[in-house]
């Protein structure tokens, strides 16, 4: 029993019982080692790791640790690549496109099985935001391939050649279909590292691509640590898609400057979601719920601090903390699970840390009870009240199912501390008055703002950040732009 299912002073829970709802990973057939995916081909490497389930920490398979030279030799058939890729028809390409987009389709549960088991998220998750998302994005960016010349009229748009990509561990799948869709639809061929504590679903992607006979060389999937990630940004490519902390973001920046080598970042964030005393309580409860606690707020854009209209404080902590009491941790493959498996030990340790800094710093902390399993990373759906904005934990990007609430009186003050941040990726705003919706939008400094919703993705819609958000943006025509370069 957890320290945390010991607390007596928390609301009554809905009383709900579940019986278990498993869904059977049987679909899904690991093998015990892969190696890189480079030419359409399985390359072994010198060195191995072993990638395992968050929710037990049981090991799934040995995945290849690419070397420089191994970097090198997937760039160098990337570029081979490029130049009958580049020059097939765009409405050629999009054949493949729309394919992968497909089998993805037909091929889902095997992905959101696998996605749920290597990365920790909820079953229900994957199976119904992951994966229906990547696959849209696939279907997307099929539809520009052929339309490039509408798209950026009078520009005369053309491929910028090898794509190096990195994705973090947070969504997998989603960020490589990010970054690999328009970047194909573009013309341009990729080689793309994922994140080393969820490399699988990126490994069992190349079967799709085999599968939708995409010529050998245009996707390279290369796995392995930080180092791999470096020397992919050092390698001889014509551009870096980065998604992941603000630190890594900031040293890739500083090796590029000057390489002329195109650049996007898609770093850290520390959104508010700002809630008026005239919204929906209810609804906004459902928000906040959704802000924080979705993917166990492994989230760039999560709604991490709140704000609350001071006349509405109270009976809002009163219902967000009813609500938390229903929410069920546990594990990532029952169908009924809304808070999964932290991704890694060194994610928990880092939440740990901040969460201590929070007591320590004079905080409120309200945990409900439930009950962590013994083995594996588990985190428990933490709100703190009585937050100043000094605090590590109004400041600091925790990644975690941790939520912030400060609050404030008028608009103006709203705006002033949700933007004193040093980032700048999304914010929510919940009020029924339309006006007071564009005021703050137009005033926050944010990529996305939300109105009465949060965590609302669409492939149509670009997505990037301000500040120390980092730049460029991805998803719908603007996500094209950083995959072409242009004669005018
Ligand atoms: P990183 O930024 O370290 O990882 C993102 C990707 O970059 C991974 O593929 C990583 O590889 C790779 N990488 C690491 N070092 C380098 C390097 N020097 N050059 C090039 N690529 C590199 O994030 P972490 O996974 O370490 O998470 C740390 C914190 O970052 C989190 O706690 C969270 O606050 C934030 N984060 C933000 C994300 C976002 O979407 N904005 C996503 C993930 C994390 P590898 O996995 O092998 O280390």
């Amino acid at each position: 029993m957890t320290s945390v299912e010991k607390k007596s002073s928390a609301p009554v829970p809905a009383g709900w019982t579940y019986a278990p709802a498993p869904e059977s990973t049987e679909i899904v057939s690991l093998r015990d080692r892969y190696g890189l995916y480079v030419g359409g081909k399985w390359l072994e490497t010198a060195e191995r790791f072993t990638t395992i389930a968050p929710r037990d920490e049981l090991p799934l398979a040995e995945v290849a640790q690419a070397s420089e030279a191994d970097v090198a030799n997937a760039v160098a058939v990337a570029r081979s690549a490029f130049e009958s890729w580049s020059a097939l028809p765009g409405s050629e390409r999009a054949k493949y496109l729309f394919r992968i987009a497909r089998i993805l389709q037909e091929r889902a549960r095997e992905f959101a099985v696998l996605e749920s088991l290597n990365g920790g998220k909820p079953i229900k998750e994957s199976r119904d935001v992951d994966l229906p998302l990547a696959a849209a994005h696939f279907f997307y960016y099929a539809g520009w391939a052929d339309k490039l010349e509408y798209a950026f009229p009078n520009r005369a748009p053309r491929p910028v050649g090898v794509a190096g990509q990195i994705i973090p561990w947070n969504f997998p799948l989603l960020m490589l279909a990010w970054k690999i869709a328009p970047a194909l639809a573009g013309g341009n061929t990729v080689v793309l590292k994922p994140a080393e504590t969820t490399p699988l679903t990126a490994l069992l992607f190349c079967d799709v691509v085999r599968q939708a006979e995409l010529p050998p060389g245009v996707v390279n999937i290369v796995t392995g640590d930080g180092s791999t990630g470096a020397a992919l940004v050092d390698a001889d490519v014509d551009k870096i898609a980065f998604t992941g902390s603000t630190e890594v973001g900031k040293a890739i920046q500083r090796r590029l400057a000057g390489t002329g080598k195109k650049l996007t970042l898609e770093l850290g964030g520390k959104a508010a979601n700002i809630v008026f005393d005239d919204c929906a309580l209810d609804q906004a409860v459902e928000g906040i719920v959704n802000g924080i606690y979705f993917n166990q707020g492994h989230v760039c854009c999560a709604g991490s601090r709140l704000f609350v209209q001071e006349s509405i404080a109270e009976p809002l902590i009163e219902k967000l903390k009813k609500r938390m009491a229903t929410l069920r941790v546990g594990d990532p493959l029952d169908k009924n699970t809304d808070i999964g498996a932290i991704n890694s030990k060194i994610q928990l340790d880092k939440i740990e840390e901040l969460v201590q800094a929070g007591r320590d710093e004079g905080a409120e902390i309200y945990q409900p009870p439930c009950r962590l399993p013994e083995k594996g990373y588990w985190f428990a759906p933490t709100v703190f009240t009585n937050v100043a904005q000094s605090y590590r934990i109004a400041q600091e990007e925790i990644f975690g199912p941790v939520l912030s609430v400060l609050t404030f009186r008028t608009p103006d003050e709203a705006v002033e501390k949700a933007n004193n941040t040093p980032y700048g990726l999304s914010a929510g705003v919940w009020t029924e008055k339309g006006s007071r919706i564009l005021w703050m939008a137009e005033h926050l400094r944010a990529g996305v703002v939300w109105a009465n919703t949060f965590n609302r993705f669409d492939p149509t819609s670009p997505f990037g950040g301000y500040k120390e958000s980092g730049f460029g943006r991805e998803g719908g025509r603007h996500g094209l732009e950083p995959y072409l370069a242009f004669d005018a």
